[in-house]
């Protein structure tokens, strides 16, 4: 964190630090992170927030804003979010709404938001509706990973990161993908250097498709793969099935789907399927979640258009289709209810 605080205390020497974070990670490195501010001279302020998903709402956002009013804190704020995907998605909106929008930093501390959620300017809050119903573009100006925080993260969180990982090769990426198979004794012990490198290549990836589609309009639902299962599996579940586990099983069953649709080789899903296993992935959907129910929440997908369910698929691992709209269209009935039964 040492870099990141020297960064931010040159980069932006009149502003208030305002750091975001949920309530664990400001125990373990929010404090010491605003004391190196401070220490450079910085006058920083540490806003915590409970935990989890369940704080990602309207409601937190308020309540942080009440606390930069009675603090009196103006536009001169700079927003460090030091924390998960969660914080990452609430810290941002902050940032994009506080006086019209102030900058934020990204200091991503899980795994998933180092190769996927802290880059690419998606804020959001969650609404009783649905996830992320409400939020807004804003582009972190720096994002900074410090792999050493990895090391306290529970192995569920760490492995969905990893599934987050494997979707971006496969998109994306072949040479990255033999990256992940021949590493995985290292990343699953969490080497700084080999995961570092699976961090970098991952932030590369993705920053060339968001520079290209700032906006998520086209190209960039590329990253979706995977997901259109994966959020039906969670939703089916009551979000019993994790994020990451969730992506995992729906790799799995999308790229099934891709070996009958795209030509996706066989031999190539084999492979996908054994290393999210090396990780200690899931590659099957429980048993007990109901097909309907599986089906329902794919409908809802929102990336179904007039009933019918949108999945990206690619043709050959690293390589999507080369359109500027790569999804297509599947028949819940006939190509999903199959898919996910057979799970
Ligand atoms: P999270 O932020 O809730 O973090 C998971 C848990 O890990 C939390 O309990 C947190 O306190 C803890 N934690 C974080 N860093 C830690 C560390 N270094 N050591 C120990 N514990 C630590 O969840 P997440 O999985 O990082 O992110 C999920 C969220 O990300 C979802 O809300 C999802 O919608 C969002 N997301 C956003 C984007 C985007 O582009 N904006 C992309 C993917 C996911």
């Amino acid at each position: 964190m040492r870099l990141a605080a020297d960064e931010v205390a040159r980069t932006f020497p009149r502003a208030r630090a305002v750091v975001v974070s949920d309530a664990r990670v400001a125990r373990l490195y929010g404090r010491s992170f605003t004391t190196a501010l401070t220490r450079r001279g910085l006058s920083a302020l540490l806003l915590p927030f409970p935990s989890g998903e369940r704080a990602k709402t309207r409601e937190t956002k308020a309540r942080l804003e009440d606390r930069l009013v009675a603090r009196g804190v103006g536009r001169d704020a700079i927003v460090l979010a030091l924390g998960g995907g969660v914080t990452g998605d609430l810290a941002g909106f902050l940032a994009a709404t506080w006086h019209r929008g102030v900058p934020v930093v990204s200091l991503p501390t899980t795994l998933l938001a180092m190769v996927d959620a802290a880059l690419g300017g998606k804020t959001a809050v969650d609404l009783p509706a649905g996830k992320n119903l409400v939020g807004a573009f804003h582009h972190p100006v720096a994002l900074f990973a410090d792999l050493d925080v990895l090391r306290t993260l529970s192995p569920r969180t760490f492995r969905g990161g990893l599934a987050e990982a494997v979707k971006t090769a496969v998109a994306l990426d072949a040479p990255l993908f033999r990256k992940l198979e021949s590493g995985v004794a290292p990343i699953v012990s969490r080497d700084p250097r080999t995961v570092g490198g699976v961090v970098a290549r991952c932030l590369v990836l993705k920053g060339a498709l968001v520079a290209s589609d700032p906006r998520d309009t086209g190209r960039r639902a590329i990253l979706n793969l995977g997901h259109t299962v994966a959020h039906a599996v969670e939703a089916a579940s009551d979000y019993r099935v994790g994020h990451g586990d969730a992506v995992a099983i729906g790799l799995v069953a999308e790229l099934r789907l891709a070996c009958r649709l795209t030509g996706f080789p066989r031999q190539a899903a084999d492979r996908v399927e054994a290393l999210l296993s090396a990780f200690g992935l899931p590659i099957r959907a429980p048993r007990a979640l109901d097909p309907a129910r599986l089906l329902q929440a794919a409908r809802r997908d929102k990336k179904t258009r007039s009933g019918v369910v949108r999945c990206v698929l690619p043709e050959a691992l690293g390589r999507m289709p080369d359109r500027s709209d790569p999804s297509v269209s599947v028949d819940p009935v006939r190509d999903l209810l199959p898919l996910l039964r057979q799970n």
